[in-house]
């Protein structure tokens, strides 16, 4: 039997764990700041011994590419099992990713180092457009970014030029993404493209195959092979989207399971983490099928837990376990169905289940699904007059 180890302790690596359970593998977590052991998909923590260098386990592997920079996660950085070493340490900066998409070709909004409030504002004239400054390393959900245009530029805290980057705001019409793995061998598969829709830079739905022509699959598996391939990668990564006029551009990658591939575990025959253990162990990778399926994920964020999820018919509730703060990912909601009418029955019983800005983000997909059946438009137009649609990104996207 494999004994497979994941540096971090949160979701992913729980989910990692779950998958692992089901074939056979042993699989612990380390949490981030190296200090504590969960084993399998136990919930409390054993400390380490001394000299603790993980030599134990065959494999090494992440659910998040910002590492604490100490002593063991060094070690188990160079653990002869890590297959990820130039994944992390290239796409974790979102400096060395980006020049990374510059020499494969692979299309990106244009950016610049932001050493100086100047370089953003040049950047904002050249474009003229607003522009998106984010942290290099470690922001993540829309923490650690700025959106500013060349009147603002000197907004952004000075204390961070050079730990910066500024990209132009894309004018996007909407959010997908690809999950892919790789095996050892260097054979990939992918799951269908996804649409996601994002609030304050946070994920807050994926609705699963996302509706695009079928070039845009290809294109897509294209960019990601090209990208696994030049980091010799081995596992599971994802490459978030966006869709401007036509075109597909990268906005970020994540040499990981990633929370837009969550809906797998319910609306496919393979899931993404199974494929990222697969990948590891070197075993052979199917491409999972959806069988026609759709999927509407549903995040659930800085919330209470509601038993009422439990009784949705066609409802998959994913409680996570975590302590409750705001802002935080607590679990998610999986709804599934044959077609958008369907989903679009099933969004609505879970609306009235909701708070308000969970109601809105479960409205937005409707709204989305709409575009595609003329039952669920008339749906989707009445529920545009539920209390809950305040947002005018949403509606404005119908
Ligand atoms: P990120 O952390 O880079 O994935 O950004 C989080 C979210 O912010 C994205 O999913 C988009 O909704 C938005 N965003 C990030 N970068 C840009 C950009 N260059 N143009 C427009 N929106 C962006």
């Amino acid at each position: 039997m494999k004994r497979i180890l994941v540096i971090g302790d949160g979701q992913l690596g729980m989910m990692l764990a779950a998958a692992a359970a089901r074939l056979g593998l042993a699989l612990d977590r380390l949490a981030p700041g190296g200090e504590r052991l969960y084993r399998g998909t136990g919930r409390s923590g054993e400390d380490l011994p001394p000299g603790w260098n993980g030599a134990d386990y065959d494999i090494v592997t992440v659910e998040r590419e910002h590492l604490p920079d100490s002593p063991l996660i060094a070690r188990l950085r160079e653990h002869p099992g890590f297959a990820a070493e130039r994944a992390v340490r290239l796409l974790a900066d979102r400096r060395s990713q980006k020049r990374l998409l510059d020499e494969l070709g692979i299309a990106t909004a244009d950016w610049v180092l932001a050493e100086s409030a100047q370089d953003i504002e040049a950047l904002a004239r050249a474009c003229g457009s607003a522009v998106i400054v984010k942290a290099a390393e470690g922001g993540y959900d829309g923490r650690g970014q700025w959106r500013v245009d060349a009147t603002t530029a000197g907004t952004v805290p000075a204390a961070l030029h050079g730990q910066l980057i500024a990209e132009r705001q894309v004018a996007f019409t909407r959010e997908l993404s690809l999950v892919g793995a790789r095996g050892r061998d260097g054979s990939c598969v992918f799951l269908p493209l996804v649409e996601n829709v994002h609030r304050d830079g946070m994920l807050r739905t994926t609705i699963a195959p996302a509706r695009v022509p079928p070039d845009f699959q290809r294109t897509a598996e294209s960019m990601l092979r090209t990208l696994m391939d030049a980091l010799d990668y081995t596992g599971t990564m994802a490459m978030e989207l966006f869709e401007e006029d036509g075109n597909l551009l990268v906005n970020e990658l994540a040499p990981r399971v990633h929370n837009s591939g969550h809906w797998s575990l319910d609306g496919a025959t393979g899931d993404q983490f199974e494929l990222h253990l697969r990948a590891l162990c070197g075993w052979p990778l199917a491409t999972p099928r959806t069988e026609g399926r759709r999927s509407v994920m549903l995040n659930l964020v800085g919330c209470d837990f509601d038993t009422r999820w439990l009784g949705l018919p066609g409802a998959r509730l994913h409680w996570y376990g975590k302590e409750r703060q705001p802002g935080r990912k607590l679990g998610h909601l999986t709804l599934g169905g044959a077609n958008a009418g369907t989903l679009a029955a099933q969004l609505q019983a879970c609306i009235a289940t909701l708070d308000a800005t969970h109601a809105d983000a479960a409205l937005n997909a409707l709204v989305l699904l709409a575009r595609e059946d003329a039952t669920t438009s008339a749906t989707a137009t009445r529920y545009a007059a539920h209390p809950a649609a305040r947002a005018a990104p949403l509606s404005a996207r119908a």
